[in-house]
C-alpha cells in the first residue's frame, strides 16, 4: 500500500463501537484487572498504557502515521517541536560533546543550542548550509550529533541530505533532521539515512493553526531511549492535540499539494519585482540550492522568501498594506500568512547574528495557505504597492 494509504488506514484498535474515527481517551492514567498485569506494565513486559505521560492510545496513533509517513520504526510525540528538539538534545548529548548544526535554524533551536546546552557543558559550531565540504574540519572526537533544518527556517537553504549522512556516517555521528518544512509528503530524510527525525506537528502536520505538538522519530533503540528520556521529564504530547494531529495527517497530502503549487506560483510571479533584491523558493532555478532540491525534494514546500530593496521600514509598510494575509509568527495553516523575521522571531539575535543565519532587514516569510493563488498573489502585490 501507498504509505498515504496506509497511514490514513492505521489506526489504533476500535472499541466495541466500531467509531470510524478514533474516540478521544481524555484520561491522566489507566487501571488494570489485577495485580499481575499491573507488574507486567511496569516491567516493560506488555505495552499497556499506565499513564498518558508514557503512553496514550491517540497519541499512538499520531505517532504510527507518523512511522508511516516518514518510513521510521518508532517515535515519541512531544506537546511542541521545540520538547521534540530538546528532548533529542538531552538523550544523546552529555557534558564534554559537541554538536555541528547549521547556521541558518529556527530561532529557539538557536537559543537552545547557544545559550542552554552550553550550560550543560555541550558545546556546539555553526556550519554554512551551501558548503559541506567544509564541515568536515569542524568535527572533533567529542562530536556525537549533526543537526540540520532542510530547507532552513527562514532563510530557505536547502542542505544535501545524502552527503551530510555520508559524513555522519564516515565519523559514526548522530544525523538529526528537523523535517517541518518539507514535511514527509515532500522528503524524508530517513531514506538519506538520517537516524532521528523530528517535527513541529504544530505547522503543516496539523496545518489548520489549532494546536502544539511535536514528534522525535527514529529506530527503535534510539527512540526507547527517546520515550525514557521524555517518561520521566514529561513533554509528552496531550491525547486531545495527538487525537487533531492524528486526522490532520488524512489531508496532509491534498494540503501539501496545493500549498507548494500556490508558492510556486507566487515565487514565479514575483520573480523580478522591481522592489525586491530577490525571491527565494527551492523550485525557482535561481535558487542556490535548487540543484539539491530538484534531487531530494518532491515538491518546494509552502513557504516562500524575498528581500525588500528597502529594509525595515518597507518592511513595516508592506505588512501594513496587507488586507487578506495575516500578520502572523506562525507558519503552514489554511491562511496565508506573512511575517517579517528581524522584528519577530529572530528578533533576540543582534544584527551580526541575524546576518549571519542570512536574515536581513528587508527579509519577508510567506507561507502560502489554502486560498485561490490570484487572491494570494493580488495581497501581496498590493504590499508591494506600499513598500
Ligand atoms: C516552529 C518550528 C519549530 C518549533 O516548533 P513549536 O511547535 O513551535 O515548538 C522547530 N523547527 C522549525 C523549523 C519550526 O518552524
Amino acid at each position: 500500500m501507498h504509505p498515504i494509504s496506509k497511514a490514513i488506514r492505521t489506526q489504533i484498535e476500535r472499541t466495541g463501537e466500531m467509531e470510524h474515527s478514533q474516540p478521544m481517551f481524555l484520561t491522566s492514567s489507566f487501571c488494570f484487572d489485577n495485580a499481575e498485569e499491573m507488574r507486567a506494565a511496569f516491567a516493560d513486559e506488555t505495552d499497556d498504557n499506565i499513564y498518558s505521560r508514557f503512553s496514550n492510545p491517540n497519541v499512538k496513533e499520531f505517532v504510527d502515521r507518523m512511522c508511516v509517513l516518514e518510513g521510521m520504526e518508532a517515535g515519541f510525540a512531544t506537546a511542541s517541536g521545540m520538547s521534540a528538539i530538546f528532548a533529542s538534545f538531552m538523550t544523546f548529548l552529555k557534558q564534554g560533546d559537541h554538536l555541528l548544526s547549521c547556521r541558518s535554524i529556527f530561532g529557539s533551536t538557536h537559543t537552545v543550542i547557544t545559550k542552554y546546552l552550553p550550560k550543560y557543558g555541550i558545546s556546539y559550531s555553526y556550519v554554512d548550509a551551501g558548503d559541506i565540504d567544509t564541515w568536515e574540519k569542524e568535527i572533533t572526537p567529542s562530536t556525537r550529533m549533526i543537526y540540520i533544518e532542510t530547507p532552513t527556517n527562514p532563510a530557505l537553504d536547502v542542505i544535501d541530505l545524502e552527503a551530510v549522512s555520508r559524513l555522519a556516517k564516515k565519523h559514526g555521528l548522530l544525523l538529526n533532521v528537523d523535517n517541518c518544512f518539507a514535511t514527509p509528503i515532500a522528503q524524508r530524510p530517513g531514506d538519506f539515512g538520517a537516524d532521528l527525525v523530528i517535527h513541529s506537528a504544530t505547522k503543516w502536520l496539523d496545518g489548520q493553526g489549532r494546536v502544539l505538538g511535536g514528534i522525535v522519530l527514529g529506530n527503535k533503540e534510539l527512540i526507547k531511549e527517546v520515550y525514557m528520556f521524555c517518561r520521566s521529564t514529561g513533554p509528552s504530547l496531550s491525547p486531545f492535540n495527538a487525537w487533531i494531529l492524528s486526522k490532520s495527517l488524512e489531508t496532509l497530502e491534498v494540503r501539501m499539494e496545493r500549498h507548494s503549487s500556490n508558492a510556486l506560483f507566487i515565487a514565479e510571479k514575483l520573480d523580478g519585482h522591481p522592489k525586491l533584491s530577490w525571491v527565494k523558493y527551492p523550485e525557482l532555478p535561481s535558487h542556490p540550492h535548487h540543484h539539491i532540491a530538484k534531487k531530494q525534494m518532491k515538491n518546494g514546500g509552502g513557504i516562500v522568501c524575498f528581500e525588500l530593496k528597502g529594509g525595515i521600514e518597507s518592511g513595516r509598510n508592506f505588512l501594513n498594506a496587507l488586507q487578506m494575509l495575516s500578520l502572523s509568527a506562525n507558519l503552514g495553516d489554511t491562511r496565508s500568512i506573512a511575517s517579517h523575521p528581524a522584528s519577530t522571531t529572530h528578533a533576540k539575535l543582534s544584527e551580526a547574528e541575524r546576518i549571519a543565519v542570512g536574515i536581513s532587514a528587508g527579509l519577508i516569510r510567506i507561507s502560502a495557505g489554502l486560498e485561490n493563488r490570484d487572491d494570494i498573489l493580488a495581497d501581496i502585490l498590493k504590499g508591494l504597492d506600499a513598500a
